[in-house]
């Protein structure tokens, strides 16, 4: 008869030559309250690592809550707070991580004509007041807003930033959820410089509707992304993404800015939370933008700057992000209109297409 430790050794050597030990299993990880939504990771990893691979998305949540700590504008002794509150001419230290996050913000002002502002936090606030006693600003507390920040009042430094004045403060909520993603799927896809996830087929990292897949879906199916309606409560249709280049896994984000989640009801209207900051007012027009990038960070970028360009801005996205694509809804519930690069309807389904009229 066998011994107990024979049978395990039988058991081992089986359970390491078996294919099952190398078939995919999905993974997923629920991101609860993070950078002020809900997130989640999903990947699909070999049958025999599931327990160093869950070790794994742990690492990738606290990478996304560290990023969240040193950049949100919701925490006080963030390093984004704490230039915010510095007073002109004090060196603030930062990370290398925030000054990328700031050096791209500014890049992305000047490539949007300054539709991209991270600057124009003072006017977020402005309407975030607005919106909490239900009175909007007069023009005198606008252009008082405005006037309390801008870039060329933050220097960047090679370790931190100045300010020339104590008001200039900044707000990355355009923008770090993007950074955020790219170095979760960067985990997940084994490009992040500190091991990372060991994927079968594919992977998905999303904030708050915001995402980055690489690769294929469990199934081996593309990845379905909802394209929520910006007018009602359920969705356009989909995005179907394969993020597969040359036989390997990369990744391919989908942002969406719009004012179906996030907008504020003041004196009985509906405003967006982006601030068209060359009026000081919430943009208006482009209920609904979709962008699709090679990284989060890009997608991000342009689905808000878009939101306040409108179509015109398709030009300067075309310059600046050639590799990016974007759907726009623009007008209102009563009467609106689709617009899409090329690009993009390479990947809407069938009710998407139907919707945008392009059969
Ligand atoms: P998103 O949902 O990515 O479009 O980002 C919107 C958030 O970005 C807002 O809630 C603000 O925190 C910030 N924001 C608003 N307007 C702008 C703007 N014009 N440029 C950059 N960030 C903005
Ligand atoms: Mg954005």
């Amino acid at each position: 008869m066998a011994t107990p430790a024979v049978m395990l050794i039988v058991f081992a050597t089986w359970w390491y030559f078996t294919p099952m030990r190398h078939e995919p299993v999905t993974l997923p990880l629920q991101l609860h309250a993070i950078m002020g939504t809900e997130g989640r990771v999903v990947v699909q990893v070999p049958r025999g690592r599931i327990d160093e691979e869950l070790h794994e998305l742990r690492a990738v949540e606290s990478e996304i809550r560290r990023i969240e700590a040193r950049m949100s504008t919701w925490i006080d002794d963030s390093e984004m707070s704490r230039l915010n509150h510095a007073a002109a001419g004090v060196h603030v230290p930062l990370s290398d991580e925030s000054l990328a996050v700031l050096r791209a913000a500014h890049a992305a002002w000047t490539q949007t004509d300054g539709a991209f502002d991270v600057t124009c936090r003072p006017v977020i606030e402005l309407w975030r007041e607005a919106a909490r006693t239900g009175r909007l600003p007069d023009d005198k507390a606008i252009a008082a807003a405005r006037a309390e920040s801008s870039w060329p009042q933050i220097e960047l430094l090679t370790d931190g930033a100045r300010k020339t004045v104590a008001t200039a403060r900044v707000d990355l909520g355009g923008i770090a959820k993007g950074f955020a993603i790219d170095e979760g799927i960067d985990y997940t896809t084994g490009n992040f410089a500190r091991s990372g996830v060991h994927l079968t087929a594919g992977g998905l990292v999303e904030i708050g509707g915001d995402l980055a897949v690489s690769g294929r879906a469990p199934g081996d199916k593309p990845w379905r992304v909802d394209v929520r309606d910006p007018f009602g409560t359920g969705t356009l249709g989909a995005l179907e993404i394969s993020a597969v280049r040359e036989g390997r896994a990369v990744p391919l984000a989908v942002c969406t800015s719009g004012n179906y989640a996030r907008f504020s009801q003041i004196e009985g209207r509906r405003y967006s939370h982006i601030i068209d900051p060359r009026t000081g007012r919430p943009a208006e027009g482009v209920p609904s933008v979709t962008v699709l990038a090679p990284t989060a960070m890009t997608a991000d970028i342009w689905a808000t700057a878009l939101s306040v360009l409108g179509p015109e801005g398709l030009n300067l996205m075309n310059q600046h992000a050639p590799e990016a694509e974007a759907m726009l809804i623009v007008g209102t519930v009563e009467e609106h209109s689709y617009i899409c690069t090329d690009g993009f309807l390479a990947y809407v389904d069938q009710a998407l297409k139907t919707r945008i009229g392009a059969l």
